[in-house]
């Protein structure tokens, strides 16, 4: 485990200690906020291709679920770990909080490479990872989804090993499944699409023009090709993208669906037709006016924050920016939209599909698309507002709106 990661949770719990000093909240409390309620670690063996066992390690964590059944994506990547999974729960019940869907905080993931497992090693991992924490989760307990180096699939052998173990087919237990099993219309597209209507809003109270924006992207995959591909719809300018192998720029704009495309056949948005070449982190301090990490978190850190020319930045990825360089971009005045608003338009339609299959009864695709801009278009409202009610930064106003209905709940069920 490296040194940054075994410190991400504390870095993770500095805004909501500000936001408790705002709040005048009780030590105490604070202190039931800073710890989660559950973490679970599995070993998980899978028989690899080559006939050998491999055992894996899985995570689990549930922050707090005051204010309803866990809710958060399964992270598959070589860097998982305790202390990373920890986080991002947190990160959860804040999210969860801000936008207003009745949920808490959970997240899992497992410390593996799914780039190098075939799709059959990646099916008997997921099952065994589904069994190993069955009876942890559930449409009224906790309900994951996907996040990094998962996918609609892996949701569907989650479902169906989870249905065989309990007996029921219970569509609520996972969220972001394919169509043909109760998932929901536009969830796929949720989180680019919850992050553009953010953007909408926020260039507005900002004062950025849109029409010509250029707009720079760090990482290519899940979430940030929608939102390339809306705000190219209304004339800005992708002028800068990257992906873990490399990036590619082209001052004159790149058309997002082509790099898709490109990125698709090649693995890489690197040697993209008409870019130049630059490294992964390079989007970050490139001349652009809208800066979009969508890659992994502690990507702007006071190393490169300085270097920041973007007028406004929009938090795709979930942790992107460290405290330190966070500091730094208030002090340029560069407004960030932060992850736990910003990212929360996937999460929101996850409740969609949750509130569906508890239904049995499906929306159409503008259904979904209308009550998710209404959703990130309140909740950005929200978090402005308490931005100039209390004079605090957009990150600062994001926790102290979520950390005013987590304790209300908490008090309501009597806990603290
Ligand atoms: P993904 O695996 O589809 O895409 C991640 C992209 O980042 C890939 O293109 C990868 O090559 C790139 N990348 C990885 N390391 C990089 C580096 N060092 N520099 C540049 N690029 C790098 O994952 P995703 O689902 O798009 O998630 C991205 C981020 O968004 C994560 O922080 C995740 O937690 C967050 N998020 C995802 C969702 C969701 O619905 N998928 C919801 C909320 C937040």
């Amino acid at each position: 485990m490296s040194e940054q990661k075994s410190s991400l949770y504390e870095e993770a719990l500095k805004p909501l200690k500000k936001a408790a000093a705002v709040l005048n909240l009780r030590s105490d409390v604070t202190d039931v906020l800073s710890n989660p309620e559950r973490a679970l670690i599995v070993s998980i063996p899978v028989k690899m291709d080559d006939g050998k066992i491999r055992v894996f390690t899985g995570y689990r964590v549930r922050h707090n679920t005051a204010r309803g059944p866990a809710k958060g994506g399964i992270r598959y990547h070589p860097g998982v770990c305790l202390d990373e999974v920890k986080s991002l729960a947190f990160w959860m019940s804040v999210k969860n909080s801000v936008v207003g869907v009745p949920y808490g905080g959970g997240k899992g993931g497992i410390t593996c490479n799914p780039k190098e497992m075939s799709q059959g090693e990646l099916e008997r991992l997921t099952r065994g990872y589904a069994a190993a924490i069955a009876k942890f989760v559930g449409p009224d307990q906790d309900v994951p989804a996907p996040d990094v180096g998962t996918n609609s699939q892996i949701m569907g052998w989650f479902a169906d090993e989870y249905y065989k173990i309990v007996g029921r087919i219970t569509p609520g237990v996972i969220t972001a499944k394919p169509l043909s099993i109760g998932g929901s219309e536009g969830r796929g597209t949720a989180t680019g699409r919850g992050a553009f209507f953010a953007t909408l809003e926020a260039v507005k109270v900002f004062n950025i023009p849109l029409r010509g924006a250029r707009v720079s992207i760090q990482g290519y995959g899940n979430v940030a090709r929608p939102i390339a591909k809306y705000l190219h719809e209304l004339d800005c300018k992708i002028v800068a993208a990257s992906d873990s192998k490399g990036g590619a720029y082209n001052p004159e704009g790149m058309n997002p669906v082509a790099l898709a495309d490109f990125k698709d056949r090649t693995r890489t948005v690197k040697g993209f037709p008409g870019s130049n070449e630059i490294n992964t982190e390079d989007p970050i301090t490139v001349d652009c006016d809208i800066l979009i990490p969508a890659a992994l978190e502690s990507q702007i850190t006071k190393k490169n924050a300085e270097n920041v020319k973007a007028k406004l930045v929009v938090e795709e990825a979930n942790g992107p920016t460290t405290p330190e360089a966070d500091k730094i971009l208030h002090e340029k005045g560069i407004p960030v939209i932060p992850d736990v608003l910003a990212n929360s338009g996937g999460v929101t339609v996850s409740y969609f599909e949750w509130v569906q299959n508890r239904m049995g009864y499906y929306w159409s695709a503008e259904e979904v698309d209308e009550k998710l801009k209404q959703a990130m278009t309140r909740a950005f409202r929200d978090v402005y507002e308490t931005a100039q009610q209390y004079h605090v930064d957009m990150r600062t106003a994001a926790y102290v709106t979520a950390m005013k209905k987590i304790v209300e709940a908490m008090q309501s069920l009597g806990r603290i």
